[in-house]
């Protein structure tokens, strides 16, 4: 547990935020915790929709 975990858990940060501090975080945080992290904020992610950032197969590439 860290700053960035409670922030993020109290609702002071937006799941953007949180993304942004993750990737400040990353060098100084332990790669335990931050492998924690990450998948919590990807799930968080998905709860609100967000996979904007992600590469998804559509139906059109399948297709052809
Ligand atoms: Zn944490």
């Amino acid at each position: 547990m860290c700053i960035l975990c409670n922030s993020f858990k109290n609702n002071e940060l937006t799941i953007m935020e949180a993304w942004g501090n993750y990737a400040e975080m990353l060098e100084t945080m332990e790669p335990k915790h931050a492998d924690e992290v990450f998948l919590m904020l990807l799930s968080a992610n998905e709860g609100v929709g967000f996979n904007n950032k992600m590469p998804k197969p559509t139906l059109e590439k399948i297709k052809g």
